[in-house]
């Protein structure tokens, strides 16, 4: 079975191409500045990948596009379209309708567009890669998989918020949790390499990437997780704030003039660790700063370790212990300092990481010291994959 996974945004089209026989991708891109002129990159494993300049009016335009390099006699993998065997989209939200991947049908598109309101950027966008794949290839089955669905087994007092109970009646105002998809596959995948079954264990997952979140996954179900409404909430991030008091809201909007919305953009794009350490968002350049002796970058990291430590702390409490903890993601399955600043000072609740473990890189592996009570793994999340196998599971 090959199946294609489409990840769009509100002007990009991220996509894998899947032989499910062995999970190989096959060839992946983007395509980019979609409504704005248009770009495409192509890649197939060992082969030069295609880059041009394209024009991209709108979504169906991108997926034919897509469609066509996949069939190309130099780039394509496929020989004819009709190889496509089904479809899977990353959806953002699926508010509290979801929580599992869903075939696309008219009702799964309805429900998806009465939750823009709580992804007013995401869902439009996921919406339109869904669409053009409708239009550009009618008979081939879809299914939209949702980063909130994973997180939709939170018991109540994990998920409301202590406001006036209307809102949440009236709005949804709650939490639902995002990276879903990631949480499941490396909490599952954190079972089979410890050994036990899901159900028999409590495992802390951290995604850390550009943004960042911890899952507490008590008996093989999200029972908390640390974004809430919106992926703003929990961790110190790149660019995103991460918890604060929220009448700070109020008290930057009567100082500055700035409207609600307008500093809720800034604790989303301006603040974390870019506006710390006065340098990057990226954790690469901000920790390069500190090394070299840079404060603000030096405090920046501090916190986004302490805001980590504090969530792993915290849901050990929830779950009332932990078994395994996980580290994800760009920053999680790469930086070794980070994994090991988590570590310290949490071996009074049985965590401790093994130095030369910790130092290696590339493979998922247990990092954990030697009589260790927690375990502790660096597992390579695949949200893709974790798409795909959904889409083959519910179409095959
Ligand atoms: P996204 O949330 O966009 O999917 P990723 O999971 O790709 O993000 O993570 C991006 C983050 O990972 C960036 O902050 C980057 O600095 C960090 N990162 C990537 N590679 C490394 C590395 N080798 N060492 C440390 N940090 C890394």
């Amino acid at each position: 079975m090959h199946i294609l996974v489409i990840n769009a945004g509100s002007s990009s089209l991220k996509y894998q191409f899947f032989n499910m026989d062995n999970h190989e991708v096959l060839a992946k891109g983007i395509c980019e500045r979609i409504g704005f002129g248009g770009h495409m990159r192509h890649q197939v494993a060992g082969k030069v990948a295609y880059e041009a300049d394209i024009e991209l009016p709108d979504h169906s335009v991108a997926v034919e596009n897509v469609l066509k390099q996949l069939t190309d006699s130099s780039y394509g993998v496929i020989s004819d379209m009709g190889m496509v065997d089904a479809v899977g989209h990353r959806v953002l939200h699926g508010g509290a309708k979801f929580s599992g991947s869903m075939v696309i049908n008219d009702d799964v598109i309805a429900a998806i567009e009465e939750c823009i309101p709580l992804g007013p950027l995401h869902n439009p966008a996921n919406l339109m890669g869904i669409r053009a794949c409708q239009q550009v290839m009618p008979n081939v089955p879809q299914v939209a998989v949702f980063d909130t669905a994973f997180h939709q087994s939170m018991p109540e007092q994990s998920y409301m918020y202590a406001i006036p109970y209307e809102y949440y009646e009236q709005y949804g105002i709650r939490k639902y949790g995002f990276h879903g998809t990631s949480h499941r596959y490396v909490s599952a995948r954190c079972a089979e390499m410890f050994g036990k079954p899901a159900e028999e264990l409590k495992i802390i997952t951290c995604h850390l990437g550009n943004g960042s979140s911890v899952a507490a996954v008590k008996n093989g179900k999200c029972y908390d997780t640390s974004m809430g409404l919106t992926p703003l909430d929990g961790l110190v991030m790149g660019t995103r704030s991460g918890s604060i008091d929220p009448a700070v809201v109020g008290v930057i909007s009567e100082r500055t003039g700035k409207s609600a919305s307008e500093v809720v953009d800034i604790l989303n794009k301006k603040s974390g660790l870019l506006a710390i350490s006065g340098i990057s968002g990226d954790y690469r350049d901000v920790s390069a700063a500190d090394e070299a002796g840079d404060h603000r970058a030096h405090i920046a990291r501090e916190m986004l370790f302490q805001s980590i430590k504090r969530t792993i702390g915290g849901y050990a409490a929830e779950m009332g212990g932990v078994d395994a903890l996980v580290f994800t993601a760009g920053i999680g399955e790469n930086n070794d300092y980070l994994r090991q600043r988590v570590a310290d000072g949490l071996e009074f609740m049985g965590i401790a990481v093994d130095p030369a473990k910790n130092a290696g890189r590339g493979e998922d592996r247990d990092i954990s010291a030697e009589g260790a009570r927690v375990r502790t793994f660096v597992i390579s999340t695949d949200e893709e994959l974790m798409i795909a196998m959904d889409t083959e599971e519910l179409t095959k």
